[in-house]
């Protein structure tokens, strides 16, 4: 490594960090403006140039990164820093490049300004997840400018594509070049970490850290049902419509029982505790009550405490006198570790005769380990930085590109740290309007993250 200073980007509204030599919030909003539009099917925009961005940043640090892709617009930049110790397993820390799309018409400003007011970074991308590719960023540059190599090797990959599929990111990178990931045992990647602020049954103040451990497994599934087609004025035996609809009731109603698997058990007895209600997780009411007392924090314990299935498409018939033979649905399936074959059973009973299915999307569970010296460490960064956080384990209701490194043998982490603001900002916007990070949050989390990945 060489101790050639990057020059940080031209910002006319720069707020220089008096801790970083790189500030996150600055980096962000110059993310922000590479517009990486992901429009699914595919179709994407900017992520080439946001991967070119960053890659001239990381060489004039001295640096070599990878610039890699299925296509040239596809494109993701990997980079391995040599560890102290070439002997540790190494660490992977992935965020993606691309975002939702925005609607300008409905922002207060331009959603690909970056701009920097009232204590925020806004713009699409803020907090989903541009503020970890430049929390990452600032911490690499800062890294190469002092001198610094971590304890162990520390693999980066800023992909593309994680808001469709990920066929052109993360699982292009995994499936095609397993070798850049050899050694890794563990990854951080996104959703977890942010101080989420809660008040105790005493009204005292509680910031609570959840860090995923698990995700619950995607199981996108496209039904058929095959009939007989004819005039709409004969009824027919067999109607396709008629089946399908059928299916497709059952198993829209199913009630999935409930089911505590280690991780959500672990949030919601730390998460009451900490808050200090007593939770009675034996029974359905209890859980149900538990969940009720823990606030903000409730959201992810309601949808995880069983699996889903939701019919979201329906395609059937062209013409009202005329019986299709076909009709078709994708249900988007959602299973927690440890279910997926069981999930897959019931589905089927509930689909009936006279159903085929596929799957359109597969990818099963995550699951880690919350005793792990992974967790610790993280657990650890962000005490050293707030000693009153509750870091507790979680597991997410959806999925990220954590499912594409998973079947690498990598135990999967969502840690994208953020601290509290002083002043009480938060997170808002994702995937909506005014989509915003704060800039206390995005400084103190690139700390808790330099702190985590110098010391793991
Ligand atoms: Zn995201």
């Amino acid at each position: 490594m060489t101790n050639n200073l990057p020059t940080p980007p031209v910002d006319s509204h720069s707020m220089a960090s008096p801790e970083s030599a790189f500030d996150p919030a600055d980096l962000c909003s110059q993310l922000i403006r590479f517009d990486t539009t992901n429009h699914g099917e595919g179709k994407s925009a900017g992520e080439k140039e946001c991967a070119e961005y960053i890659a001239s940043l990381l060489q004039s640090a001295g640096y070599a990164p990878l610039l890699l892709g299925p296509s040239p617009e596809r494109t993701s930049v990997v980079l391995r820093v040599e560890g102290r110790d070439r002997t540790l397993p190494g660490l992977l820390v992935h965020a993606h490049l691309d975002v939702v799309p925005a609607e300008p018409e409905q922002w207060s400003s331009d959603p690909f300004s970056g701009e920097i007011a009232d204590g925020y970074v806004y713009g699409r991308g803020a907090s989903d997840m541009k503020d970890m590719v430049a929390m990452t960023l600032a911490t690499l540059l800062e890294w190469a400018q002092q001198g610094i190599r971590p304890q162990r090797d520390i693999v980066v990959a800023f992909v593309a594509d994680e808001e469709d599929k990920g066929d052109y990111g993360a699982l292009w990178l995994a499936a095609e070049h397993p070798e850049l990931f050899t050694g890794v045992e563990a990854a951080i990647g996104e959703s977890g970490g942010h101080a989420t602020l809660l008040t105790a049954v005493d009204g005292s103040p509680v910031r609570l850290y959840p860090v995923a451990v698990a995700e619950r497994g995607t199981l996108h599934i496209r039904v058929r049902a095959q009939g007989t087609s004819g005039h709409g004025s004969r009824p027919v035996p067999v109607n396709a419509v008629k089946i399908l609809i059928s299916a497709l009731e059952r198993v829209g109603q199913h009630q999935w029982p409930l089911t505590l698997t280690p991780a959500v058990k672990s949030y919601i007895e730390q998460t009451t505790a900490a808050l200090g209600h007593r939770a009675d997780l034996e029974t359905e009411e209890g859980v149900q009550l538990a969940i009720e007392t823990m606030g903000a924090a409730g959201t992810v314990a309601a949808v995880t405490i069983r699996c889903s299935s939701t019919p979201t498409v329906l395609r059937a018939g062209y013409k009202v006198n005329v019986i299709p033979g076909t009709a078709e649905a994708d249900i988007d399936i959602r299973c927690l570790p440890g279910t997926e074959e069981s999930t897959m059973a019931v589905i089927d009973s509930l689909l009936g005769p006279g159903i085929t299915r596929e799957f359109l999307s597969h990818q099963p569970p995550t699951q880690s380990d919350a005793g792990s010296h992974w967790f610790d460490s993280m657990s650890t960064a962000l005490t050293r930085h707030d000693p009153d956080a509750v870091v507790v384990p979680y597991c997410m209701g959806g999925g990220t590109d954590a499912k594409a490194f998973a079947p690498l043998g990598i135990s999967c982490f969502g840690f994208a740290p953020l601290g509290a603001d002083p002043e009480g900002r938060t997170v808002d916007g994702v995937h909506g309007i005014d989509e915003r990070v704060p800039v206390a949050s995005l400084r103190s989390g690139q700390r808790i993250l330099r702190d985590f990945l110098e010391n793991v």
